[in-house]
C-alpha cells in the first residue's frame, strides 16, 4: 500500500471541482483496505471512502485525511445453465458499474438492464440505492461485504441489513462512515424479461413488433440517457455534473395538496406517473423548470445541464463555491415558489 500526499481530487470527480487530500491511497486488496483504515485510526486522520467520484462535490479547501480509493476488481459467478434460474454475481466494489451491466447482459441476466450508463463503481452503488427507469440496485443486491470499523472486522450484511430506501440505505443514513463496501453480491436472472416499466421505453420502442432483449434495452437506456446528458460521453460538457443535484421530493398528503393548489393557481398540473404517485413523490425537475431555472442556465461557470434541468454542470474552471452557491440560489428559488426545500443528492466532502 503506497500514501501519496497532496493529491487533487477534481480529476477524480466527474463534476471535476474542489482541492486535494491531504493523503491519498488507492487499494485493490482487502488487506489493503484494512491496512489503511489502520494508518487512518492510529494517526486520527478523517476517513473518505471514494469509488468513482460520480456523486460528489469536494470543497474547493480539499479533504484534510486520508481518501482511499477502492479499486478492488474480480467479477465472479455461482451459476447453473438452465434458464429462468438465478445467478449469483459476487462484484468486486472498484469495478466499474457498467462494465458490470455489460457483462451481466452478456451472460443474459436480468436484473440491472435498465441501469445501464450509470457512472461510478460497484461499491458506490448501495450506498445511494442507485435507481433509473424502474429499477433499484435494492431488487437484485443479495448482500455487501464490507469492512466495519467500528467492529475492525470483515462483515457480510444480508439486504434486509442495508436498510434500502428511496436513494438511501444504512450507508448514508444511520451508519454512514462506518464500513467500507469491499463487494456487492447480486442475484439476477438468466434469461429474464427486462424490465421496460417506463413511457420513455415504450417510446423508444414503439415501432417494434417483438419485445426487446436485454441487450437492446441496455443499448436503449444508453441512448437515451445520453440524449439527457446522463451518459459520460467524452466531449458533451453537458455531463461534468454529479448527476441529479435533487432528489424528487416525497411530500405529506397536505404537502402536495398546498402545491396542488399553488399549481392550479397558475394555470399549472403537477406531473404524475406511476413512481411518483406512489409515495407523493414529485419531479424535482419540473419543480426547479417552474421556478425560473431552465436548461442551460448559467451562473458564472457554474449552470444547469442544457439536457437537463436537474444535472448542475461545471461550465468549466467553476469551483466547488460556485456549484454550492448555484444549488442555494435554486432552492431558494424553489422554496419561494412552491413551498418546497430540494434535499441535494451528491455528497458534500470537506465541507
Ligand atoms: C452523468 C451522471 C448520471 C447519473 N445517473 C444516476 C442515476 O440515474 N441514478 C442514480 O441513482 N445515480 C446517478 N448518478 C450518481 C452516481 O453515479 C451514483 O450515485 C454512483 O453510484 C456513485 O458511485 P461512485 O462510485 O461514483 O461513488 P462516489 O461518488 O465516489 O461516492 C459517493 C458516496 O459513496 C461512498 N462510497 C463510494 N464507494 C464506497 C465504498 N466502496 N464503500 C463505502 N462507501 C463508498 C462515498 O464515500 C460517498 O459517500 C449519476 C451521476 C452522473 C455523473
Amino acid at each position: 500500500m503506497t500514501i501519496q500526499e497532496n493529491v487533487p481530487l477534481a480529476p477524480l470527480t466527474t463534476l471535476q471541482v474542489g482541492g486535494a487530500a491531504r493523503y491519498f491511497a488507492e487499494l485493490r486488496r482487502e488487506d489493503e483496505v484494512r491496512e489503511a483504515a489502520q494508518f487512518a485510526k492510529t494517526r486520527d486522520l478523517p476517513l473518505f471512502v471514494l469509488g468513482g467520484g460520480s456523486n460528489l462535490v469536494v470543497a474547493d479547501s480539499g479533504w484534510p485525511g486520508l481518501v482511499l480509493r477502492i479499486a478492488i476488481g474480480g467479477i465472479t459467478t455461482q451459476t447453473t445453465d438452465a434458464p429462468g434460474i438465478a445467478v449469483l454475481f459476487s462484484v468486486g466494489a472498484g469495478v466499474n458499474w457498467d462494465d458490470f451491466v455489460a457483462q451481466a447482459v452478456v451472460q443474459n441476466c436480468a436484473g440491472v438492464e435498465c441501469l445501464s450508463g450509470i457512472p461510478g463503481s460497484v461499491g458506490g452503488t448501495p450506498v445511494q440505492n442507485v435507481g433509473a427507469y424502474g429499477q433499484e440496485v435494492s431488487d437484485t443486491i443479495e448482500s455487501v461485504r464490507a469492512l466495519d470499523l467500528k467492529e475492525d472486522r470483515i462483515v457480510v450484511l444480508p439486504k434486509p441489513a442495508c436498510g434500502f430506501r428511496y436513494r438511501a440505505s444504512i450507508f448514508n443514513t444511520t451508519e454512514r462512515g462506518r464500513y467500507i463496501i469491499l463487494r456487492v453480491n447480486f442475484r439476477l436472472k438468466r434469461g429474464g424479461a427486462p424490465s421496460l416499466k417506463y413511457a420513455d421505453f415504450q417510446k423508444y420502442f414503439a415501432e417494434r413488433k417483438t419485445p426487446p432483449s436485454l441487450a437492446e434495452t441496455r443499448e436503449a437506456v444508453r441512448e437515451i440517457r445520453r440524449s439527457k446528458g446522463m451518459l459520460l460521453v467524452p466531449g458533451d460538457d453537458d455531463c461534468l455534473s454529479a448527476g441529479s443535484f435533487f432528489k424528487n421530493p416525497v411530500l405529506s398528503e397536505e404537502q402536495f395538496k398546498d402545491l396542488a393548489e399553488r399549481a392550479e393557481s397558475r394555470g399549472l398540473e403537477i406531473p404524475s406517473y406511476p413512481a411518483l404517485d406512489a409515495q407523493r413523490k414529485v419531479s424535482a425537475a419540473w419543480v426547479v423548470e417552474h421556478s425560473g431555472f431552465s436548461k442551460g442556465y448559467a451562473m458564472g461557470p457554474a449552470g444547469i445541464s442544457h439536457k437537463h434541468a436537474l444535472a448542475l454542470i461545471n461550465r468549466g474552471d467553476a469551483k466547488a463555491s460556485d456549484i454550492v452557491g448555484l444549488k442555494d440560489e435554486i432552492q431558494h428559488g424553489v422554496q419561494e415558489a412552491w413551498g418546497i426545500l430540494l434535499e441535494p443528492e451528491p455528497v458534500f466532502v470537506g465541507f
